[in-house]
């Protein structure tokens, strides 16, 4: 079972603080799906469970 970090601190600043995901924003956003390619971690993806872009 993974460790339960969420009441932890990350750099002295409380976790539940932090957005740790990204945000898009659709009226900036192009769809040239660069941040899709690029991320090693295939943190982003396209498909129907993704509702704006990328
Ligand atoms: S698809 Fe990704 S990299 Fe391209 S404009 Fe949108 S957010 Fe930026």
């Amino acid at each position: 079972m993974p460790k339960d970090l969420s009441q932890t601190q990350w750099h002295g600043i409380a976790r539940q603080e932090i957005p740790w995901f990204p945000a898009v924003d659709a009226d900036k956003c192009i769809g040239c799906e660069l941040c899709y390619v690029t991320c090693g971690r295939e943190g982003y993806g396209t498909g129907p469970t993704s509702s704006t872009r990328p």
